[in-house]
């Protein structure tokens, strides 16, 4: 079916992906593979037990080769604890006792900003909004879980400017809130769309979310659980502390 939907949609000159990324799932032949300009597929993971299956991920790039830590602006004491980071170091490329090859995190991750990268904001948009109107399909039970956000960069940041002004046109042109975090605090936000909500890490955007040792009475405090609350996900202008653990 996918293949009969593939070949429908790239003769109308457009193109979808049924991806799933988040959990390891082979693509070595994707990812060794330089996207041609017409064929990307843009690769998408659902979210997990804390964001919610709502939630749809799409990263620009991999924390390994993130522009924020690479330049210190990370807002961690010590980048290396990064939970992004930790699971490209803990989820390798192997073979299965079958032979079979498996995708490991850093690698699908370093894909994902290929397919960024090579293509536009309209392809990207497209296949978002396919994926939003379809449905997630989830791979223990192949159920279909509903979309309601898209969230960008679970790993990784802007590399620049332009990557701002990109998630801000895909913003525009697909049917859910798109929302996110970035430690770029030396881009500019002030022009993005108003279906996009930037939370600034340690500075002001949309919002700020701040780490903090102790909470602050009268800030808004994460509950640690995006299922439950979408101070992250609307724009508020607020400071939303989270504890350091
Ligand atoms: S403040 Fe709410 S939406 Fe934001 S990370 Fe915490 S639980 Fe998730």
């Amino acid at each position: 079916m996918q293949y009969l939907l593939d070949y429908v949609l790239t003769n109308r000159g457009k193109y979808f992906t049924i991806a799933n990324i988040g959990v390891v799932r082979p693509v070595e032949q994707e990812a060794t593979r330089q996207p041609r300009r017409h064929k990307v597929k843009i690769k998408v993971s659902n979210g997990n037990a804390k964001i919610g299956e709502d939630t749809i991920i799409i990263n620009m790039n991999s924390a390994t080769d993130c522009p924020s830590r690479q330049s210190g602006l990370c807002q961690l004491d010590n980048p290396g604890k990064c939970y992004a980071l930790k699971a490209e170091r803990q989820y390798k490329d192997h073979f299965l006792k079958s032979g079979k090859f498996v995708t490991g995190c850093l690698t699908a991750r370093r894909y994902q900003e290929q397919v960024w990268d090579n293509s536009t904001p309209d392809d990207i948009a497209f296949q978002l909004n396919h994926l939003v109107a379809r449905g997630y399909r989830q791979l223990l039970d192949e159920s279909y879980s509903k979309i309601k956000y898209i969230r960008f960069s679970e790993s990784g940041d802007f590399k620049s400017q332009a990557d701002v002004d990109k998630m801000s046109q895909i913003a525009d042109m697909v049917t859910v809130p798109v929302y996110g975090y970035t430690a770029r605090r030396d881009l500019d936000f002030t022009q993005i769309s108003n279906n996009m909500i930037v939370c600034g890490s340690g500075f002001k955007a949309s919002n700020e979310f701040k780490a903090v040792s102790k909470l602050t009475p009268g800030n808004l405090h994460c509950v640690g659980n995006c299922r439950l609350c979408n101070l992250c996900k609307i724009s508020h202008g607020k400071t939303v502390e989270v504890l350091l653990h």
